[in-house]
């Protein structure tokens, strides 16, 4: 039913860009064939899923978004991958995202953009747009994203579905194509808090081949998801979240999700977390400076693209012509920026600074979560904007992160969820939820209480 409806709408949608219907099909028949044996079911069997084309896959191309990798075909699968096979879920494709997962439209992908279905003339979010469009076109029940600075959590918003950051080292990173790495974070993306629940639960946990994975076990999400409730919590509301900027329809739900809040037992408490203002400065020096870093891999030499090879010319000249071809403007306009970022004498300047300003957050956190159990915000400051316009406007386009970056640089969780739509345009309002580290169930557990 869902490759029926992938067939129908994906045309105009452009969620995927590599549909494996014959390898779907197959999962599918070996997980009858497992219940028919008697055997023992993978906790999501026969569950289909989009899968962002950001973790590797042994037996499906994985590009991120890039030219870079045209028709790359990873000689291994992401511990997340194998997660899910384990599952036994069925992996309808790969979604479509913005290049290398710089950007927040989709816009930035090499293969065209992807629609918000709400309205396709509208961007889906990003980088993530691909996975949270199948999900909002019912092309998929479960996706997967990936969340540096909100690419899970502003597509699920802009598109009216869930979709969670775990905590940092929640899920493996072996095998997800590194953009920023201490900020990367991949996660679960459904349409209700006890779907992205269960996909957490089967993809989270320690892996011996991610360094900066955590070696405890997952926190009880589903169960949180099982027994939504807000009663005697204390709820944060940061001033940082508001202001200028934020659409009168977003500001509206998100006030109408506290009140909700409040009727439902909890205590709301005011929050004052200065550093916020300076998350989107630090964000977009070091995410840059190690996408710089990350991307250096990319030569011509090992894998993926190689330009003007013809016998003539120097490894040096081959390299700079295939990144030249292979790459985006963005993804350039990264990379320029993190080596600027990172040479010496601006170094302590730039990425120092960038990395203090980093603690800052991360004791504005500490400080707020001794106060409260969960902090909430809307999502984005506005809903789905038109295909096209910001594209040309980089600043216009990082501010769409700019309540859910904080959370990447201290390495909490948290989620976005639908609180309804904005009066002035009909399209969905995300809220979000963050809540401390490994405490990852609380976000479930609120979320659950209010959906
Ligand atoms: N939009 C942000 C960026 O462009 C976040 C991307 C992400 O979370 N992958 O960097």
């Amino acid at each position: 039913a869902h490759l029926a409806r992938i067939e129908a709408v994906d045309e105009k949608v452009h969620a995927f860009l590599h549909v494996d219907r014959e390898g779907a099909l197959a999962q599918a028949r070996a997980v009858d064939a497992k219940r028919e044996a008697g055997e023992k079911l993978g906790p999501l069997a026969g569950v289909p899923l989009a899968l962002k084309d950001i973790f590797t896959t042994r037996d499906m191309p994985t590009t991120v978004g890039s030219k870079m990798l045209e028709g790359w075909v990873p000689p291994y699968d992401a511990t997340l991958t194998t997660r899910l096979k384990a599952a036994d879920v069925v992996i309808l494709g790969k979604t479509n995202m913005d290049e290398f997962a710089m950007g927040s439209s989709t816009e930035n992908s090499a293969y065209g953009p992807t629609g918000n279905p709400w309205d396709l003339t509208r961007i889906p979010g990003g980088s993530g747009g691909g996975s949270s469009a199948a999900l909002a076109s019912f092309e998929a029940p479960l996706a997967i994203g990936t969340d540096t600075g909100g690419s899970i959590r502003q597509p699920a918003a802009v598109t009216g579905t869930v979709g969670v950051k775990p905590t940092y080292g929640g899920v493996s990173r072996y095998g997800m194509v590194a953009f920023s790495s201490s900020l990367d974070q991949g996660g679960p993306c459904a349409r209700t808090v006890l779907d992205a629940a269960l996909l957490h639960e089967a993809i989270g946990g320690h892996d011996p081949m991610d360094s900066t994975s955590i070696d405890a076990p997952v926190p009880p999400v589903v169960e949180a998801a099982r027994n939504g409730s807000v009663a005697g919590m204390r709820v944060g509301v940061v001033k940082q979240f508001s202001g200028e900027g934020y659409q009168a329809g977003v500001v509206q739900r998100f006030e109408e999700s506290v009140e909700l809040l409040r009727s439902l037992g909890a205590t709301v408490v005011e929050l004052d977390c200065p550093s916020f203002d300076l998350a989107l400065s630090a964000y977009y020096l070091i995410a840059p400076s190690e996408c710089s870093s990350n991307l250096a891999r990319f030569d011509a030499m090992r894998y993926g693209l190689r330009v003007g090879d013809d016998g003539t010319r120097s490894a040096e000249d081959v390299t700079a012509l295939t990144r030249e071809a292979g790459f985006g403007d963005e993804v350039k306009r990264r990379v320029i920026l993190g080596t600027y970022a990172l040479s010496s004498g601006y170094y302590d300047a730039y990425y120092g600074s960038a990395q203090k300003v980093r603690t800052l957050i991360t004791q504005d956190f500490e400080k707020a979560f001794e106060q409260v159990d969960v902090i909430v915000s809307p999502t984005t400051p506005t809903t789905a904007f038109p295909i096209g316009e910001r594209a040309d406007d980089p600043m216009a386009m990082y501010l769409a992160d700019l309540c859910t970056i904080p959370t990447n640089l201290a390495g909490n969780s948290a989620m976005s969820l639908p609180c309804g739509l904005a009066p002035e345009d009909g399209l969905p309002v995300g809220l979000q939820i963050i809540a401390p580290a490994m405490k990852d169930d609380r976000l479930y557990k609120v979320g659950a209480a209010v959906e």
